[in-house]
């Protein structure tokens, strides 16, 4: 049953962010899968601003898995890591196109053996592109779970998902993720949060560190 304490956080969620969603701009599962392969410690903006041309010139998994990794990083040198980055997205649609028939799996175990491809990213692409319901827990989440005292200050990444999945009701995982992470990116930033403005300050164990 869900606590009086975390039904209050997944209210002022919803009157703070009622229009969360995935800003990661795609039009298929497959591209999904990249730009969350891609979005990995960089900003969603900078990934919607090299994927039009990486996808107009790679518009299939067999078509990104047939090129040369030197090809690619071109299109994604102005993010961070992409020599790796570029080798990561050709080894996932290697993977795609090989050992899943262009499909990009619907599963986590799937999902995990794919280059590039951890148990956020996963999560992510089980959520947006099926409708599972899951819980990635990236900087953003990880850090408001821990302020807001949904996870203890030492949980790992996997404990805050564990006590996430335990403490949300299941059918407001997505929601809450989207939530969350607009959260972070808009008002309770990692270095200077808008304490001033926020609805969560007795619940929060960081309350008004700017001041
Ligand atoms: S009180 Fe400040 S640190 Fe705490 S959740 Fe709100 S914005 Fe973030």
């Amino acid at each position: 049953m869900i606590s009086a304490r975390t039904q209050k956080i997944l209210d002022g969620l919803d009157e703070l962010f009622p229009d969360a969603h995935c800003e990661l701009v795609n039009h298929n599962h497959f591209e999904l899968a990249v730009a969350v392969v891609l979005s990995a410690q960089t900003t969603d903006v900078s990934v919607n601003r090299v994927t039009p041309a990486l996808f107009e010139t790679y518009p299939t998994a067999a078509d990104l898995a047939a090129a040369d990794v030197r090809e690619i990083e071109p299109f994604i040198s102005s993010l961070g890591l992409y020599h790796n980055k570029a080798k990561s997205i050709h080894d996932l649609a290697v993977g795609i196109h090989e050992r899943f028939h262009d499909q990009v799996p619907d599963n986590m175990d799937d999902l995990v053996s794919l280059a590039g491809v951890g148990r956020k990213c996963a999560n992510v692409i089980l959520s947006e592109c099926y409708g599972i319901p899951s819980l990635a827990v990236d900087t953003h989440v990880y850090r408001i779970s821990k302020r807001l005292r949904l996870a203890n200050p030492d949980d790992t990444v996997y404990q805050v998902e564990l006590k996430l999945r335990r403490k949300i009701p299941e059918e407001r995982w997505i929601r809450t993720h989207h939530q969350m992470i607009f959260f972070g990116r808009y008002l309770c930033y990692a270095k200077k949060p808008e304490c001033a403005r926020c609805p969560f300050v007795p619940l929060c164990r960081e309350k008004n560190k700017n001041l």
